[in-house]
Formats: structure tokens, C-alpha cells, sequence
């Protein structure tokens, strides 16, 4: 039996630091299931509810130069979904913090906080809805123009980024592992709870400054990183079917899990707020201590 994480339909302001961000792993299976499901699809129907969620960079009216289009292919990069279509635009969704997509059959009740729906020719569906409206669904004709996608760096599970170029990256950093870990011009595709995830299974003290990890740190780093995201997705893949609103977390080890007993070595994990997130960790397993001295 599928379980669902408590954070699907998560109340924006009450569960402020609860919401979970998609996240690479998230959104690599989200994409497939789209693949699957709209590539070939015309888009018979536009409604923008809350015109604040949509950016058209492409030109002309918003709903009208976006109806009539067929997807083509769909695709991933980091932490966008990129809607290639035919004739020659691009639908690229940003979901930020709370974004989420919900494909349904057009009669069927929406989520709340539904601000943008397309209605495909075949009766279905791909709605986007954000409780915090902090994410943005761009039309353009040139992925260039779509703020933020040109600076990604390489997938976190690019097979070019080796680990060789992963430390040679990490030298242009010197600020705290975790921060660098969700830089998406460092490497594409990791957030909050994959890089708790990541430093955990790499025995890594989240706050670490960069120049203070040895060798043999980084390069545990990068094993953790390949396994804790390719094991996401292998995960995800099994459990998230046609409900790709729904975001699923239950499986992780220590990102919110504050409180429980360490999977690894029993101890209580941590939970603290800092740099405007949540951080949890295992201070047996991931020594280390806040105050740095700096640099
Ligand atoms: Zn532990």
C-alpha cells in the first residue's frame, strides 16, 4: 500500500517550513508520467485563473497564442519541466516552493489554489496549482528568455559531472556544503530535503564550510548524491502513478524526521531553523558544530 507524505496539501502560512519543494527526483518522474500521458495532446483550451502565476515571454496574448499548440516532448532541467510544442513554443513550469501539477479528467473537482488549466483535446487535464504562489508557468518561444533555466549548472545525475568535475566545481565555493549542495549554478536539481538527505548518507555535518571537507568528505559527498537521487527516483517511479500532485517524502531518512531515532545509529535527529529553512541531521552521525569562525 502506497503511503502518502503529510505534506501534499500543505496550508500556506500554517505549514510554512513543512511544504515540500519538488525536487529533481520529483520531477524526473513527474516527466516521465507526462511523457506518457500528454506528448501528442493539443491543447484545446486555456484558463488562466490567477494571471499573477503565468509570465508570457514569447509575445501576444497569453491564452490565445497557447491554444491550438500540440506537445511535442516534455522534458526536465534541474528543477523545470519544459513543455516543448508544436508549432514552436516552449510552456516552462517553475514550481518554486509549493508548485504543483494535477492531471485530471476536466470534470473532476480541483485542488484549491488551482490558478492555471489546460484543457488537452483528449478530455484530461494538466492543471497547475500553488498554494504559495511563489512558482511561475512561462510561454516562450526561447528557453534563453526563461529567467534562471540559462544558469543551471551540469544534472546532479549528469554522467559528465564525474567526480573529478564535481570537485573541481566545488572549489569555486567556500561557503557551507548544504548551501552549495542547493546552488542549481553549481549543480542542477537538488533542494532542501535531498541535500539533508545527501549529507546525512555521506556522514557530513550540513553547515561544514567548503574548504574545511577533505578529500575523502567529497568524495562521499558525491557517492551519496548519485545514490540518494537515482534511489529517489527508482522510489518514486514505484509509488507516485497518475498522482503527480501529490508529493511523496515518507521514504526519506532524516529530512522531516526531527525528533525520530537516527535509521543509522539510533540517536535523536536534529531539526533546526537556519539560513530560512529547516535543516535535520544526525549530530552523532554528522559531527559538527554551527559556530565556524569563519572561513
Ligand atoms: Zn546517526
Amino acid at each position: 500500500m502506497t503511503s502518502k507524505g503529510p505534506h501534499a496539501f500543505g496550508i500556506a502560512g500554517l505549514l510554512c517550513y513543512t511544504v515540500a519543494m519538488p525536487e529533481l527526483p520529483d520531477l524526473e518522474v513527474i516527466k516521465e508520467f507526462l511523457q506518457d500521458h500528454i506528448v501528442g495532446q493539443e491543447i484545446a483550451e486555456v484558463e488562466v485563473v490567477r494571471p499573477i502565476v503565468v509570465r508570457n515571454l514569447a509575445g501576444g496574448d497569453f491564452t490565445t497564442r497557447l491554444t491550438g499548440q500540440r506537445v511535442k516532448q516534455v522534458s526536465r532541467r534541474g528543477k523545470f519541466l519544459i513543455l516543448a510544442l508544436d508549432p514552436g513554443d516552449y510552456l516552462v513550469i517553475n514550481p518554486m516552493l509549493a508548485g504543483r501539477l494535477h492531471y485530471a479528467p476536466r470534470g473532476e473537482r480541483r485542488l484549491r489554489k488551482t490558478f492555471a488549466v489546460l484543457h488537452l483535446a483528449d478530455g484530461m487535464d494538466l492543471r497547475y496549482t500553488d498554494t504559495r504562489t511563489m512558482g511561475k508557468v512561462y510561454l516562450t518561444d526561447d528557453l534563453a528568455k526563461v529567467p534562471g533555466l540559462a544558469e543551471l549548472g551540469p544534472e546532479a545525475l549528469d554522467p559528465a559531472l564525474t567526480l573529478d568535475v564535481f570537485r573541481e566545481r566545488l572549489r569555486r565555493y567556500r561557503g557551507e556544503i548544504k548551501g552549495i549542495l542547493t546552488t542549481q549554478s553549481f549543480a542542477a536539481g537538488i533542494g532542501n530535503a535531498y541535500a539533508d538527505e545527501i549529507c546525512w548518507r555521506a556522514g557530513v555535518y550540513p553547515f561544514r564550510k567548503r574548504p574545511k571537507l577533505s578529500d575523502e568528505e567529497i568524495e562521499r559527498l558525491y557517492q551519496a548524491m548519485r545514490e540518494v537521487l537515482s534511489e529517489a527516483v527508482v522510489t518514486l517511479r514505484e509509488q507516485v502513478g497518475a498522482d503527480i500532485h501529490v508529493e511523496i517524502r515518507d521514504f526519506l531518512k532524516v529530512h522531516g524526521r526531527g525528533g525520530q531515532p537516527c535509521p543509522r545509529c539510533g540517536t535523536t535527529i536534529s531539526e533546526i531553523k537556519a539560513r530560512q529553512r529547516l535543516t535535520n541531521f544526525c549530530r552523532q552521525c554528522q559531527p559538527g558544530s554551527l559556530i565556524t569562525g569563519g572561513v
